[in-house]
């Protein structure tokens, strides 16, 4: 079976590509992104939440043969009511900009102490069947924003969000234990149990 899964951003499809593999009743699947599938389109995200996002995302490539899967994630922080969102890979203007992203979040929180830097990553997942139904799982990874990058891997916000889970950055711990706590790796999780109930 082939997924497609409706996103360019490769630090993103490289997650997912993963964590799919991990899963026992996906693992077979092949997973195709945007780029194995020859689009170049630009798909408008004008909706207000993630699941909103994911869906409009998702349903701009179902095709009526693949399941066809898309992410919408960002960052929400406690002490700026909840930006960047829906927003997140846009923050500082350019899409997909992660340094200006993560100079402005700085920038933003440089008067906020430690114990007041909470924060918490969100996807939502929506999937689109062959025949058209469709649903959405949501999932969360709660942490703190630094005061500095720490780290190298991970993408987006990650050098700056720290877990105590690890007592690192998510840029600082493997992919596999990223995958273990993250709000993709959750996600997926559960679109698969999704999809092992309705087959
Ligand atoms: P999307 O592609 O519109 O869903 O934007 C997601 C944006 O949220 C990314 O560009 C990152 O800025 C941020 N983001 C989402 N998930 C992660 C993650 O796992 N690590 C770091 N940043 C993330």
């Amino acid at each position: 079976m082939d997924i497609v899964l409706a996103s360019a951003n490769q630090g993103k499809v490289k997650e997912v590509k993963k964590i799919l593999s991990e899963i026992p009743s996906l693992a077979n699947c092949r997973v195709l992104s945007l780029r194995d599938i020859g689009f170049v389109g630009d798909i408008e995200e004008n909706g207000t939440t993630f699941e909103e996002n994911a869906l409009i995302k998702a349903k701009a490539l179902a095709d009526g043969v693949h399941i066809t899967i898309a992410d919408d994630s960002g960052l929400g922080v406690d002490a700026l009511g909840g930006a960047p969102g829906v927003y997140s890979a846009r923050y500082a203007g350019g899409h997909g900009d992660d340094e200006a992203n993560n100079r402005l979040l700085l920038e933003n929180l440089k008067d906020v102490p430690l114990e007041k830097r909470t924060a918490r990553y969100v996807a939502a997942i929506a999937c689109v069947m062959p025949s058209g139904e469709s649903f959405t799982v949501r999932a969360t990874c709660e942490g703190k924003i630094l005061f500095a990058e720490e780290g190298s891997g991970g993408f987006g916000y990650d050098p700056l969000f720290y877990t105590e889970v690890y007592g690192k950055t998510l840029a600082s711990v493997t992919e596999e234990e990223k995958n273990l706590i993250s709000h993709r790796g959750k996600a997926l999780r559960l679109l698969a149990e999704k999809l092992a109930q309705m087959s």
